[in-house]
């Protein structure tokens, strides 16, 4: 026991990218210490090196914090929200309180990872006891070496070498009961959840979100029911047809902490052992959180990773700079291929992109437009709810072929015949691109080559209701494949 312990204050929880009741070891912690909590939340956007938070994922945050300040309600608890440098306001309000105790779940970020270094410091040497926990991932990227002891570079061992570790703990249930902790009158003053501005207002585009998703803890719990009723059972053969209702959609929730992995993991785990779910689609589900983890891995081993090729022989890539209508035309979703635009479409209205579909969309502007990674990596982060610091640099590395264990460059995606073979009805782009609903199967993803009678039919006339293909996939695939030879001959 500390000296602040002794002295009975306050146990201080500083939530960040976890932001749920159950399985929260440093709420856990806090509650068990004895002390009355108090829950604090900082919106930081003013320390060195954080990445500002992209648009869908600051309305994410905004329900999130909405969802969690009732559930801290409804158990006795508050939720205390500040705005500022958090490396100058925790330890602040843990000086005001008197804290004895101060916990938090840990990030992987270099930025994040200094500012918690700094505060665990300063707090420690005034005798307060200190203690991280690990509630965002299965494993801690630093509990993997290879034999040579580097970090992984490549999936398949990274992920045999986790599966060897001992297996996650068991999840823990959320309290049931908290006390709160007045908020000291010497603390920086406290700002509404309102007066964060995390919500679009001119023009509120939010709409769609709002129909998709239902941020916060009660919102991820129904997801992952749902997707063990109906995902789960055939999630091997049906997770890459983004016109089936096949994948957990769990990834935001997972994002801002609301489900821990360790949750996700037991829940399927258990539908093994109950026989409602096949051990096949539970262990590609499972691989698949081991993708998250790989991408956290190589987060914390290359702090860089959003910002620099991972192979820096990518760094002599003639990248194309796309003029502003090719990048208006793809981030729109009016490229010409529909399964690329139904993408595009999905993305800005609902905030995220089925997993298949974000790669061909990727590869389409990597490849067919030549552009950097770095410009469809930044798109994705304003947009997807679920941006993620290791999991959008690493998959956009992955596609451009720059990454760690990444698609080889010369693997250009096919928007025709990955539509055609993803999608094969036409009903995820009848879905996102309602012009061309009413054309047959056959010419769904290639309306170009439709016969005039058959558009006709459809009432589409092109390019007046649908473009035509903005780039040539041929001439572009042949183009993208000739700057790498070039690459390579220069001896990249
Ligand atoms: C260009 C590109 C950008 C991406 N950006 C992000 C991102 O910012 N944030 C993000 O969470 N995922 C990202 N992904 C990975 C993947 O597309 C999403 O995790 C997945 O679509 C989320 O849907 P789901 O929850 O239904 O996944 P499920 O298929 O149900 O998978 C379960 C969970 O595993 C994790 N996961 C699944 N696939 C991957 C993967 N390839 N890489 C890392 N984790 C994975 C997610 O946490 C997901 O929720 C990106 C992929 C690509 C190709």
């Amino acid at each position: 026991m500390t000296k602040s312990e002794a002295q009975g204050g306050p146990a201080l929880v500083w939530l960040r990218d976890d932001l749920r009741l159950a399985d929260q070891p440093a709420l856990a912690a806090a509650i068990a210490s004895g002390a009355p909590v108090i829950c604090l939340y900082v919106f930081d956007e003013e320390s060195p090196g954080l990445r500002p938070l992209g648009g869908a994922s600051r309305w994410w945050l905004h329900h999130s914090l909405k969802a969690l300040e009732a559930s801290f309600a409804a158990i006795g608890g508050r939720l205390d929200i500040l705005r500022g440098r958090a490396g100058d306001l925790v330890p602040a309000v843990a000086r005001a309180a008197g804290a004895s105790c101060v916990f938090w779940t840990r990030r992987y970020e270099a930025a994040t990872i200094e500012i918690d270094k700094q505060v665990k410091a300063q707090l420690s040497d005034e005798g307060l006891r200190v203690e991280s926990f690990n509630g965002q991932l299965l494993f801690e990227p630093w509990t993997l070496r290879t034999k040579t002891g580097d970090f992984y570079k490549v999936f398949t061992p990274f992920w045999k070498a986790c599966l060897a570790l001992p297996a996650p703990g068991a999840p823990t249930p959320a309290p049931r009961k908290l006390a709160a902790a007045q908020w000291p009158a010497q603390a920086p003053e406290r700002v509404a959840l309102d007066a964060l501005g995390l919500l679009p207002t001119k023009p509120d585009w939010a709409g769609g979100l709002r129909a998709a998703w239902t941020p916060g803890e009660a919102g991820a719990k129904a997801r992952l029911a749902a997707f063990l009723d109906e995902g789960i059972g055939a999630y091997a053969d049906n997770r890459d047809r983004p016109d089936l209702p096949a994948t957990s959609r769990l990834s935001p929730h997972l994002r801002f902490g609301e489900i821990s992995p360790r949750q996700a993991l037991a829940a399927v785990r258990h539908a093994v052992d109950a026989d409602k779910a096949p051990s096949r689609d539970v262990d590609k589900f499972v691989a698949e959180l081991g993708w998250r983890e790989f991408s956290y891995h190589l987060l914390f081993h290359n702090p860089e990773l959003a910002r620099k090729n991972f192979q820096p022989r990518f760094d002599a890539f003639p990248w194309r700079a796309p003029s502003d209508a090719e990048l208006t035309a793809w981030r729109k979703g009016l490229t010409g291929y529909p399964i690329v635009d139904a993408g595009m479409r999905e993305l800005w209205l609902t905030g995220t992109m089925h997993n298949r579909v974000r790669m061909i969309a990727a590869s389409f502007l990597i490849k067919d437009l030549m552009a950097d990674w770095r410009v469809g990596e930044e798109w994705f982060w304003d947009t997807l709810c679920d941006a993620d610091p290791a999991s959008n640099a690493a998959s956009w590395q992955w596609v451009a072929g720059s990454g760690a264990d990444a698609a080889p460059y010369f693997r250009v995606f096919n928007p025709i015949l990955q539509g055609m073979k993803f999608d094969p009805a036409g009903a995820y782009v009848r879905t996102y691109v309602p012009e061309l609903a009413a054309l047959p199967d056959e010419w769904i993803h290639k309306p170009w080559e439709a016969p005039p009678l058959v558009l006709k039919a459809a009432n589409v006339a092109l390019p007046r209701d649908y473009p035509l293909p903005m780039v040539d996939h041929g001439k572009a695939r042949d183009r993208a494949l000739a700057a790498f030879a070039e690459l390579k001959a220069a001896g990249g």
